[in-house]
């Protein structure tokens, strides 16, 4: 018991490197994607240059002894990711819808990260060819899944997110029965990658056919918490190739020291699910409640009982804006599917006082991109 508790306590922790690292990924993207930004750096910053990713490998940590269940453990998650993989290739295929590609992409690093430990620990790699499957229930699971992807577009998103709450599930299973170290780092990076799936797949739903996606898996309670994780960068933190681009500093407040410093050299591979231009075809309002604020995003619950996540600015520019809603409060959103295939706010609108806030312009530029250089100033 003791035990357990001490593997989900560590669990956690690594959990919460992650979101940090993956967060400052993404910072590092958006950074970059707002271009020119950059040049304005004023000295402001103090930036904690926390770049991510491939800097650190999985291999840094020492190996363990694996059980049989841990063997078991990777082989099945190798193939489990294949299977995504597999069925979102199938899918894009099907309905040219790019998140599929993006997520693919994201799954294909998934994998990777898995075979590294397959190498390490000197076991053979299940992965055969696209749509074949060592494991009869992932074999099985294909067809059914691919079968029912064909239907709609529709039918094809709720089959990417019902793959997302799967792969989660059966994380967390593995996760409990491991205390291997670099399995613990491997598994809880691939969960933080499904949350933002999850989050991506029922976004895209939701303003491609105004359908709100509910869980098929997980309890309501566990989506919810999903929705509101602030995981919002996408889950390709490390492994793989890193494309560059400069780590924003997290710049809060105080001394104007320096501004020389840049922040780290942010090498996750933010090309995994972002979309670089804005397309606001398709944006649509929706009217909600608030469950929580996050500084980042906040989740919602729609009129109709489902829940969404909804992308927000960053957290300065929403204080600047003195954006701080009320858990319970009303509001009207109109957004669209941006960055990350999150559902991005242009405006929220604030029931009680009718206060209008604008996150983005009308072409779905974000507003706070201007003030990415302060944060610049690194402290390295
Ligand atoms: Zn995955
Ligand atoms: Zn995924």
């Amino acid at each position: 018991m003791l035990k357990s508790l001490k593997t989900i306590l560590a669990g956690i922790l690594a959990a919460i490197l992650l979101v940090a690292i993956v967060a400052s990924a993404y910072s590092a993207y958006a950074a970059k994607s707002s271009s020119t930004a950059l040049t304005t750096q004023n000295g402001q910053g103090n930036g904690q240059g926390n770049g991510n990713g491939t800097g650190t490998s999985v291999l840094d940590i020492p190996a363990s002894d694996l059980s049989a269940e841990e063997t078991a453990a990777l082989l099945y998650m190798r193939e489990e990711e294949k299977l995504a993989r597999d069925v979102y290739n199938f899918l894009y295929t099907t309905w040219g819808q790019p998140t599929f590609q993006n997520i693919a992409a994201s799954e294909q690093a998934h994998m990777d990260e898995i075979k590294v430990l397959l190498d390490r620990y000197d076991l053979a790699d299940p992965a055969l060819a696209p749509g074949q499957f060592t494991d009869a229930n992932l074999q099985a699971l294909y067809t059914q899944l691919t079968t029912q992807g064909a239907l709609s577009l529709a039918d094809a998103l709720k089959v990417g997110a019902a793959i997302e709450e799967i792969d989660i599930l059966d994380l967390q299973e593995r996760l409990a029965q491991t205390d291997n170290a670099d399995m613990q780092q491997v598994f809880t990076n691939l969960m933080n990658g499904s949350y933002n799936h999850l989050k991506s797949f029922t976004s895209v739903l939701f303003t491609q056919t105004g359908e709100t996606y509910q869980p098929q898996y997980l309890t309501a309670e566990q989506y919810q918490s999903i929705l509101t994780s602030t995981t919002t960068g996408n889950g390709n933190g490390n492994g793989g190739q890193g494309t560059g681009g400069q780590g924003q500093g997290q710049g809060n407040g105080g001394q104007g020291n320096g501004g020389q410093g840049q922040g780290g050299q942010g090498q996750g591979q933010g090309a995994g699910a972002g979309i670089p231009q804005a397309n606001i075809s398709g944006a649509a309002t929706v009217h909600g409640t608030v469950v929580s604020y996050d500084l980042t995003g906040m989740s919602i619950t729609l009129d109709d009982g489902a829940a969404l996540y909804v992308q927000l600015g960053n957290s300065r520019y929403n204080q600047s804006i003195g954006f701080a809603p009320q858990v319970g409060e009303g509001v009207t959103i109109y957004g669209f599917v941006g960055d990350q295939n999150l559902y991005s706010a242009i405006t929220v609108t604030l029931d009680s006082t009718e206060q209008v806030f604008t996150f983005r312009t009308e072409t779905g530029q974000p507003l706070w991109a201007g003030g990415n250089g302060k944060g610049n100033g690194g402290n390295h």
